[in-house]
């Protein structure tokens, strides 16, 4: 069983084994094993105490990541490993942590405070699998089931929802009834969990390639935090419901683009606005009710502690979301330098999950389009086409030095050039603008933009 167990792991399993202590991988790293997959991270659980632990590995760098809770982190050979003591957790009064965590000496008191059957395994080097909960068999048939009574576990830990729709996302696996219908029950205990962990949680969903069922199963969860998205299906709420397909639609154009959560939140908020709906409670969120998408959205990321920069992404790609989109050089450029390379490029990913999302009869022509979109727009990268002011072979000084009185009127020019490059109407070449510059006289000076020339046009 020792294969794919790398040598660090097993160094410190054998090392605790050596000073007389049980030592067992355990958690997310042997669920992965079971399924034939490449752990990320290697955990450890022991019964020495983490003094103890400490001990064992004097003469190493050893961190003290969690004394109170039985962790220390020792790494080897570049990997970090997590030595956690056995412990078991007391009464949880806040939904969010443990009153207190007590040492113990048993490893199944251990593996029974673990959310998951599928996590509640643990592997020795020697001794093989101690699996009280049949966690393996459920792996054998992609099954997520709490440990212990469900409702309960959930009421104790809030995360547990979003970690259940989140490896269920991930793995592709089925969320057993009895767990199923104590989410959708206890999912106001959400309303406990720290902002921050519930959006680590929905990073890993939505990056999930199962995305689309859990959105499909568990919309009630999701509007626990974001009331604006109140489904169709959520039951006894007398609001103007955005119709089933309409948010059929948005599931499917979510689960269709790549797993870039940008990408996927801009697809499940693009709508927002329209289908926002009478919260459910007076949260901050409710009240935003009738904004633009855009806005709404950006208040719904913040709410959950997204960071700025995919704040703006996501509320820039909203904004964007309807531009039209015509497959000839000149829009395409014009489009391009708008938005910039790496918007344009969002966006058509973000349109063609849609257009995959609505399989209307014209897929596709509609896909062939935007490919051919895309392969113009790629080609006008490559080929380093003028874009941008930055492009253009002319500069303000030069448009100055051609009779332009400084200030506005010669960002106007420079506008008015750019233009006509974008649209084909004159070549990027310094002699050519000039020309153009020249022959658009007169009188620059006027700055109030009344000139008649298409180069100062805009
Ligand atoms: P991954 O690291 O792939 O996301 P994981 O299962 O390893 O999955 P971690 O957050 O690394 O998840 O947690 C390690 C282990 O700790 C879990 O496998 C589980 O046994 C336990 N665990 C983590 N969070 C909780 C929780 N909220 N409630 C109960 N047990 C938990
Ligand atoms: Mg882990």
């Amino acid at each position: 069983m020792s294969f794919g167990i790398p040598s660090g792991a097993k160094y410190i399993l054998q090392t605790l084994a050596g000073a007389g202590y049980e030592a067992y991988l355990v958690g997310g790293c042997v669920r992965d094993l079971l399924r034939g997959a490449s752990p990320h991270d290697w955990d450890i659980c022991t019964s020495a105490r983490p003094e103890e632990s400490k001990a064992c590995f004097a003469g190493r760098r050893v961190l003290e990541t969690g004394m109170r809770h039985g962790s220390i982190t020792v790494p080897v050979d570049g990997r970090s490993y997590e030595i956690t003591t056995y412990r078991a957790e007391g009464p949880y009064s806040d939904s969010r942590r443990p009153d207190y965590v007590r040492f113990v000496s048993s490893l199944e008191a251990d593996l029974a405070r673990r959310d998951f059957t599928m996590n509640a395994i643990a592997m020795g080097l020697d001794s093989g699998l101690q699996d009280p909960f049949n966690g393996r068999k459920d792996i054998e048939n992609g099954v997520i089931r709490c440990v212990g009574q469900p409702d309960r576990r959930f009421r104790e830990d809030g995360l547990r929802i979003m970690r259940a729709l989140r490896f269920a996302a991930v793995l592709g696996f089925e969320i057993e009834a009895q767990t199923a219908r104590a989410i959708h029950e206890s999912r106001a205990t959400l309303g406990r969990v720290a902002a921050e962990r519930i959006n680590a949680e929905l990073r890993g969903l939505l990056a999930g390639q199962h995305v689309g069922d859990i959105l499909r199963q568990y919309p009630d969860v999701l509007c626990q935090f974001w009331p604006p998205l109140t489904p169709p299906a959520a039951p006894g709420q007398d609001n103007p419901r955005p119709c089933r397909d309409e948010w059929e639609h948005t599931v499917q154009a979510v689960n269709a683009a790549p797993p870039c959560v940008e990408l996927r939140l801009a697809l499940l908020l693009h709508d927002i606005g329209k289908s926002a709906c009478k919260p459910a409670d007076k949260s901050e969120i409710g009240r935003l009710h009738g904004r633009p998408d855009a806005q709404l959205a950006d208040q719904m990321l913040r709410a959950l502690k997204f960071d700025h920069k995919t704040r703006e992404r996501v509320a820039a790609l909203i904004e964007c979301y309807d531009e039209r989109l015509p497959p000839q050089g000149p829009a395409i450029r014009r489009l391009l330098s708008r938005l910039g390379a790496e918007r344009f490029f969002q966006l058509l990913e973000v349109r063609r999950a849609d257009i995959l999302a609505r399989a209307c009869g014209h897929t596709d022509i509609r896909l062939m389009e935007l490919d051919e979109i895309k392969r113009i727009a790629e080609e006008a990268v490559a080929q380093g086409q003028c874009l941008t002011l930055r492009d253009l072979a002319v500069n303000g000084r030069d448009v100055i030095a051609a009779g332009v009185a400084p200030g506005p009127a010669v960002g106007r020019v420079l506008k008015g050039l750019l233009e006509q490059v974008l649209n084909g109407d004159a070549p990027n070449e310094r002699e050519a603008l000039l020309e153009l510059i020249a022959r658009a006289q007169p009188p620059f000076e006027n700055s109030s933009g009344s000139g008649k020339s298409a180069v100062w046009a805009r």
